[in-house]
């Protein structure tokens, strides 16, 4: 087993990651900026390294001074959490050039599903159903314009390194084809520093499913079903849900076996989701990412199984814990992701929380750094708290849900918990019937509501 893992990234995961290392007795070192001296994750490391300035291109994203915390602790390995350098396949490799380990899949799987154009081509020829859409990269107007004929509109441009909804164009018409092609590209330089984009088919009305997959390098590999994370805002996820209201055993069976194979047959290592939108009862891959993501935690839920204990097990050259048969769902789970942000506008929020009170109970996990008197900074992603709850079906998860927000306390800033009430009393969210579009739709009917 690993010795000692030094914990590249802040907040609930960092958290989260040591809580892991602790339940198997691996010792923790936290990394912190000049912003996170105060940071619960600090607290409750056993060791802690200052790696630089607030800007997180000084510190959490600064390789060198990680490389140095490691030296100075003799960490014998590092876990990204999600964010910052998780998906850096550089990172992966100059850790692996010092003899660490590196927490998640090798440099090699990392670059090849971070160029989302590479990574829909390795799908597509591993058997897993694509979005229509180009042959790769679209290198200008003129081969934009082709692609349009053929797959017709509405489409989509995407940047080909995108991440977090950026770099992304709905095109309705021919008309604003060259200008929305144009604004990708600029969009995806300023984002990501390379200005690739290609183009998918825009699916209307689609939900969001994604598989958790975990392989042990070796061609052995399960699926963790899948999780809904269709409610959404500007393309970013707010509450995701496992399983999913759409899905027969059946077509759950089928999309698993799909994704099983592929990441067998890639040797692929630690855990990783594969994104898909799900339309008309067909499935159609976007993405796939190879790190632990944010709703984890409703997977871990609904199977009783500790996904960054897996990682750790699977980087220390363990076998998987567990066969496909052996992983059977019990219950429904759903998780809010409530920011430091102000809304309807869902401006940063960021300052002192003057008084904290967790909900709890059965079926009821808070995963959050916040403590009163904590100061929430400006400099970083406004995630500060994942309510997660767990009911023996979806409508008592619902009203677990209901009752927990009900006690949640966060005071001092403004907080994204209200959404929750608004979505929880709609019908269409009661019934299951949403999509990628609906929550948008409802907070614009809203603000209409509110102007008249
Ligand atoms: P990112 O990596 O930037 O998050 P994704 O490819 O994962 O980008 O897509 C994020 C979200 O954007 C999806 O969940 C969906 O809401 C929307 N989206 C992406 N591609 C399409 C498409 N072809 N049709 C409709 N919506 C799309």
């Amino acid at each position: 087993m690993l010795k000692k893992v030094l914990i590249a990234n802040r907040g609930e995961i960092a958290l989260r990651i040591i809580r892991a290392c602790k339940d198997l007795k691996i010792s923790t070192v936290a990394i912190h900026s000049t912003a996170d001296t105060n940071s619960m994750h600090v607290r409750m490391a056993d060791e802690s390294v200052c790696i630089g300035p607030p800007k997180a291109g000084d510190s959490y994203l600064a390789i060198p001074n990680i490389i140095a915390a490691c030296e100075i602790s003799g960490a014998d390995a590092v876990h990204p959490g999600y964010g910052f350098l998780s998906e850096n396949p550089k990172f992966a490799q100059v850790l692996s050039d010092h003899k660490i380990t590196y927490i998640g899949p090798s440099a090699k799987h990392i670059e090849l599903m971070g160029d989302k154009v590479t990574a829909k081509k390795t799908m597509q020829n591993l058997g897993v159903p694509c979005v229509p859409g180009s042959n790769g990269v679209i290198k200008n107007f003129e081969e934009a314009s082709e692609v349009a004929v053929k797959i017709g509109f509405p489409l989509i441009v995407k940047a080909s390194a995108g991440g977090g909804g950026k770099g992304m164009k709905l095109v309705l018409n021919n008309s604003s084809l060259e200008s929305a092609f144009k604004s990708a590209k600029k969009e995806a330089e300023a984002a990501f520093g390379n200005d690739e984009v290609y183009i998918e088919k825009y699916l209307t009305n689609p939900k969001h499913i994604e598989i958790q997959i975990i392989g042990d390098g070796k061609g052995n590999a399960v699926h963790l079903a899948e999780r809904d994370c269709s409610i959404q805002r500007r393309h970013q996820k707010i509450l995701e849900e496992a399983p999913s209201t759409i899905l027969s055993n059946n077509e759950r069976s089928d999309i698993g076996k799909i994704c099983v194979n592929a990441i067998s047959k890639l040797k692929y290592s630690g855990v990783g989701t594969i994104e898909f939108l799900y339309s008309n009862n067909e499935f159609y891959f976007i993405e796939m990412n190879t790190r632990i993501q944010v709703e984890h935690p409703i997977t871990e839920e609904i199977f009783g199984i500790d996904l960054i204990k897996e990682q750790l097990k699977i980087s220390s050259n363990y076998p998987l814990s567990f066969k496909q048969e052996d992983l059977q769902i019990k219950g429904h789970a759903i998780e809010c992701r409530i920011n430091a942000e102000k809304i309807p506008e869902f401006s940063a929020s960021p300052g002192k929380i003057d008084t904290y009170h967790a909900p709890g109970g059965l079926g009821v996990r808070i995963d959050s750094a916040l403590y009163a008197g904590y100061i929430v900074p400006p400099y970083y992603d406004s995630l500060i708290c994942k309510l997660i709850i767990h009911g023996e079906n979806r409508q008592e998860a619902i009203q677990r849900l209901e009752r927990a927000l009900s006690e949640l306390i966060i005071d001092g800033i403004s907080t994204t918990t209200e959404i929750f009430n608004i979505i929880l009393k709609n019908r269409n969210f009661i019934d299951g019937s949403y999509d990628i579009s609906w929550l948008e739709n409802l907070l614009d009917e809203q603000k209409k509501v509110k102007k008249n």
